[in-house]
């Protein structure tokens, strides 16, 4: 895991007892009344809005990388255990070199979930699909033992869909609704004749406080 330097150390617990440097924490010291707002991008300012709500490009890009380079571990991580070569899409560009750079990270080519996945091979544009962080196809236990996901009949996948999400650390729960519903439906095999001989479908929500305590 990479070494977290003392200046993020700092800025986190900072965030956890609510002194952050924002807009709210100048008027709560220089005790003057009425709405604290962000300066970059004018919306309503406290903690949680420059660590997950601001909309200044500068500080969503930050946002991106930060939840890409936890893909990308997360991924790495998968990729060394036995679900290795379960692994269909999972973002593993480093977004966050990209980004220094100065090129925008590619948000959407890497996220496409190939079109074998589909049981019916007539996949939505991507463009009208949710994207998922990480696919993985596995056999369905007791139905083959192929490694290469590509292999495994339609029917006898085990498909596990990765979301990570950075949230507040106070409040998870609203996050969590976001979901997959049209796309586990597209997933899904659906013989009629032997229903318990379809594939499963499985999401798996992985959630990060910004404040380090999820
Ligand atoms: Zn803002």
């Amino acid at each position: 895991m990479p070494i977290v330097t003392f200046k993020e150390q700092e800025q986190v617990l900072k965030y956890r007892t609510d002194t952050i440097h924002t807009d709210k924490q100048t008027k709560r010291i220089s005790h003057t009344t009425g709405p604290a707002t962000c300066p970059l991008c004018g919306g309503l300012d406290g903690a949680p809005h420059i660590l997950l709500r601001c909309n200044n490009h500068t500080l969503k890009r930050m946002h991106i990388n930060r939840h890409h380079h936890a893909v990308s571990l997360c991924g790495e991580e998968i990729g060394k255990g036995k679900l290795g070569s379960a692994i269909v899409t999972m973002d593993a560009c480093n977004s966050e070199k990209l980004s220094d750079l100065n090129i925008e990270p590619p948000d959407d080519k890497e996220r496409n979930i190939p079109d074998w996945v589909f049981p019916t091979q007539q996949n939505l544009p991507s463009r009208l699909q949710s994207r998922p962080d990480g696919v993985l196809v596995m056999p369905i236990e007791g139905r083959g033992r192929h490694l290469d996901p590509k292999q495994i009949p339609p029917k006898n996948r085990d498909i596990h869909l990765v979301e990570l999400i950075i949230c507040s650390d106070i409040d998870p729960q609203q996050t969590l609704e976001k979901a997959h519903q049209p796309l586990i439906q597209r997933l899904r095999t659906r013989s009629l004749r032997g229903i318990s001989q379809n594939n499963q479908v499985t999401v798996h929500v992985i959630l990060l406080g910004v404040g380090g305590t999820i």
